[in-house]
């Protein structure tokens, strides 16, 4: 596989990991996420504090949002609880009940469970009942093409921060890649062509008229996803519908 391009495989897809795959797939790095169960946000009521929603957004939602932007930046999503990551010559193996997938990298953004890192030799940092992935500023972990994000990586428990920690992991990522990288933006035409500049890799120039297409695009879009009320209702802690544990 070492000649092949770079992959990498997103364990978990809620906040942090829709986030991280966004900018690992934007930036052409093969991106699959494989995630069972719901993000933890599904729990919340109203989401007031996720910055871009005034008044507020419905979690389903603000999740189904997340999902389709990862979608559309080309990211893979499989069913299935990650039940253990192996070292591999050329990254890992990543195995669920009934699947497994070569890459050349892992994002842990499993949101509570690290436990299919068992094999690999991270840092596990236990509080209380609750067990976290030890990593560096931007995301990495002690083994190497192994990162981790969002509340596992011990962010703050707030789905911006989660989801600001994704991105971070993601481009850092990137970056540890042989991928040609510069930065994620979409400039006016002329942006940089009229400073006698390329446009440098990871970004692009579009037109007056490709703006407006997309603006219109973007707005006939929004207007789908926010016609009607969510279906759905918040789910409740675990210890008030059975005996479990959780936040
Ligand atoms: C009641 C409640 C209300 C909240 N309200 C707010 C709020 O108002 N504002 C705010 O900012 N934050 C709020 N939060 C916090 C916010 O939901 C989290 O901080 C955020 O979702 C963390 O993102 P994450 O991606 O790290 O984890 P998650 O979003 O939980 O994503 C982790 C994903 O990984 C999956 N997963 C776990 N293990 C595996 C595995 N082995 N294999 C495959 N997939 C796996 C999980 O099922 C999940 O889909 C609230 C939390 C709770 C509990």
């Amino acid at each position: 596989m070492a000649d092949e391009p770079a992959s990498v495989i997103v364990v978990g897809g809620g906040v942090a990991g829709l986030s991280a795959a966004m900018f690992t797939a934007r930036a052409g790095v093969s991106t699959r996420i494989v995630s069972a169960g719901e993000s933890i946000l599904g729990r919340n009521a109203h989401v007031e504090n996720y910055p871009g929603f005034p008044a507020g957004v419905n979690p389903r939602l603000l999740v189904e949002l997340l999902r389709a932007q990862a979608r559309r930046a080309g990211v893979w999503f499989v069913d299935g609880t990650v039940e253990s990551v192996e070292r591999t010559e050329a990254g890992f193996t990543v195995r669920t009940a009934d699947d497994s997938f070569e890459s050349t990298y892992v994002v842990a953004a499993s949101w509570a469970d690290p436990s299919y890192l068992d094999a690999l030799d991270v840092d596990v940092v236990d509080r209380g009942s609750k067990q976290f992935i030890g990593v560096d500023a931007q995301g990495r972990t002690a083994v190497d093409g192994l990162y981790a994000a969002g509340r596992l990586a011990e962010q703050h428990h707030q789905a911006i921060v989660a989801a600001g920690h994704g991105a971070q992991v993601g481009l850092t990522l990137v970056e540890d890649s042989d991928v040609d990288f510069y930065h994620d933006w979409t400039a006016p035409e002329g942006y940089f062509t009229d400073r006698g500049r390329e446009v440098p890799p990871g970004c692009e120039e579009i037109d007056e008229a490709e703006r407006e297409r997309r603006e219109q695009e973007s707005l006939e879009v929004m207007q789908r996803y926010f016609e009607e009320p969510m279906p759905g209702e918040p789910t409740m802690h675990p210890s008030l519908v059975d005996d479990g544990d959780g936040d």
